[in-house]
């Protein structure tokens, strides 16, 4: 899996398309966006190659969430207020590139960027979801 040929981050893991590096160690990197939310929005992603979330390993996964933050940090020192910190896994979420990865989005208090809008549950409707997603544990 590791460097396939046709993946556009792996390129950028292994040196062969260049990108703004802002952190890497011995399981994760991460680069600048080129088309940010906000200036220093930065992609967190494992080494390896790994689709999404859902066949990334979990051991994989918390080395990526460590640098998510390592990268918040680093974020909150140069000035931001806060940090979306947002990951699309499958085509119907917005993932365009198929090798996982964690957007860090610095915010700023008048950076004038939409929040998602909650809409609330029908009558019984939560009750129903939950018990669904509890099942699915099992
Ligand atoms: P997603 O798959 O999470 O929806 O979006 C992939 C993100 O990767 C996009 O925000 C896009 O701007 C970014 N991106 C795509 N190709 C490149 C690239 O070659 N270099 C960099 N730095 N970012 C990229
Ligand atoms: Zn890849």
């Amino acid at each position: 899996m590791a460097g396939m040929s046709d993946c556009i981050f792996c390129k950028i893991v292994a040196g062969k398309i260049p990108a703004e590096k802002v952190y890497e160690d011995e399981y994760t990197f991460a680069f600048l966006d080129l088309n940010p939310v906000n200036p220093g929005h930065t992609l967190v992603l494992p080494k390896k190659h790994f689709l999404n979330i859902f066949d990334t390993p979990e051991e994989t996964l918390s080395h990526v969430v460590i640098t998510a933050k390592k990268v918040a940090t680093a974020l909150k020192k140069t000035g931001c207020d806060g940090v979306n910190i947002v990951s699309n896994n499958g085509g119907i979420s917005g993932q365009i590139v198929f090798h996982a990865h964690i957007h860090v989005i610095p915010r700023l208090a008048d950076d004038g960027r939409e929040q998602w809008h909650g809409k609330p549950y029908a009558e019984g409707e939560m009750q129903q979801t939950g018990e669904k997603i509890r099942n699915a544990f099992i």
